[in-house]
């Protein structure tokens, strides 16, 4: 009853599916392919103690005190750095410290999106995302991917039917897919932009995560070439290469949206920890984190080769998948036309547990989906997995 005191734009807000799984995964002897959560084996113990250490001895006062709500100017200048090696031109002023990617999305959904306001997602997406739009009142619609990512082509002709605000994407190594946009969609895409006036949100948290020796530059990175630079927001993290726990990501923003953005940062939550910031600068003056990722991408590369040559020698017929060329996340298909909402209950009872596809997609769903991530389970236990799906059919 008194749930119809709640706005009526938190009734239908559901807890991520996820975080709900999560808590199975945590009974004992359950192997977890079910959380997009880094490997914390790799955390960078040393690093990290060193950047707390110098912290404490060189920033005290600031670390404990209120600070700017754009972010701590010094990690705002590391961060321009940082974007300029991924092909990304911008001033430090265009960069904003947010608590996460989650947090920048959802102070561009409030700064964006008006309800109803069309938002169009890639097919299968990021969930929190899709909680994000619908929390903004969107109206959410998709695009097909394949191998290659968003389905340009169809994205055009629905922009160039009715009115669309954004595009919002992870074009590399998606989350759930595990696609990444080939190099000519993403020039057509951000040319599309352009056309027919509509903001991309690019979300970037895994492109350092790359198995190849392939160079897949940002669509912000497109974006002077094809003379779109207005219409281009970034979104990148420090979660998946250093620390999710310390909530440290950021946005880069074209100067219309800049007042707006800091304007909602403020009114969310002030800034994003001093303490946090203060140590993230820390660590990227160490100079330690080129290495830190090399060795993340290493050992997540180890296990992805792993994990798919199991999946494709003892459950190849029944299931198919694009194989990823960086990220965390494996995105599978049941051949036969499994349920896989349902089939969990039964691999849940044999100690495995993975995503179920359905909640990636904003509407009719393909339930013969699956989200596997492999970075944080043990070689053996990643055999062992496959052998428990395989005893669940
Ligand atoms: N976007 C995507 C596509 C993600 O996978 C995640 C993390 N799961 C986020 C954003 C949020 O990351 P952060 O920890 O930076 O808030």
């Amino acid at each position: 009853m008194t749930t119809q005191k709640l706005a009526s734009s938190v009734q239908g807000l559901q807890s991520s599916a996820i975080r709900e799984l999560l808590k199975h995964s945590k009974m004992p002897g359950v192997i977890s392919l079910g959380g997009g959560i880094p490997n914390p084996e790799l955390f960078d113990h040393e690093g990290l103690k060193m950047a707390a250490d110098a912290v404490l001895s060189t920033h005290f006062g600031e670390a404990f005190q209120y600070g700017l709500s754009e972010g701590y100017p010094a990690l705002r200048e590391a961060i321009q750095q940082l974007s300029a090696d991924r092909g990304i031109q911008c001033a430090a002023d265009d960069v904003v410290i947010t608590s996460g990617s989650q947090q920048s999305l959802d102070i561009l959904a409030r700064a964006l999106i008006n309800p109803g306001d069309t938002v169009i997602v890639e097919r299968p997406t990021y969930l929190a995302a899709l909680q994000v739009f619908s929390l903004a009142q969107a109206n959410i619609e998709s695009v097909g991917t394949d191998g290659e990512g968003m389905i340009v082509d169809e994205l055009e002709a629905r922009v160039a039917n009715k009115p669309v605000k954004a595009v919002y994407i992870v074009p590399t190594f998606g989350n759930p897919g595990g696609v990444t946009l080939s190099e000519a969609r993403r020039k057509k895409l951000v040319e599309l932009s352009k056309r027919y006036d509509f903001v991309i949100i690019e979300d970037d948290p895994y492109s350092e995560i790359n198995y190849t020796d392939e160079v897949f530059r940002p669509l912000m990175a497109h974006a002077k070439a094809i003379g779109n630079q207005d219409n281009i927001v970034y979104t990148s993290t420090f979660s998946k290469i250093l620390s999710p726990g310390t909530r440290v990501g950021w946005v880069i923003v074209p100067e219309w949206l800049k007042r707006a953005v800091v304007n909602l940062k403020q009114t969310t939550d002030l800034h994003t920890s001093t303490l946090s910031q203060l140590m993230t600068y820390e660590y990227l003056k160490t100079g330690r984190l080129p290495g830190q990722i090399a060795m993340i991408r290493d050992a997540y590369r180890h296990k992805y080769q792993l994990f798919a040559s199991e999946l494709e020698a003892e459950l190849g017929d029944v299931l198919s998948f694009h194989k990823p060329k960086g990220g965390m996340f494996l995105w599978a298909k049941m051949n036969n036309g499994l349920n896989t909402t349902r089939w969990l209950e039964k691999t849940l009872s044999n100690g495995v547990v993975y995503v179920p596809g359905e909640f990636f997609y904003c509407n009719d769903p393909d339930y013969a989906t699956l989200r596997m991530s492999f970075v944080t389970a043990t070689d053996d236990q990643l055999k062992e997995a496959v052998k428990r799906l395989k005893a669940s059919l």
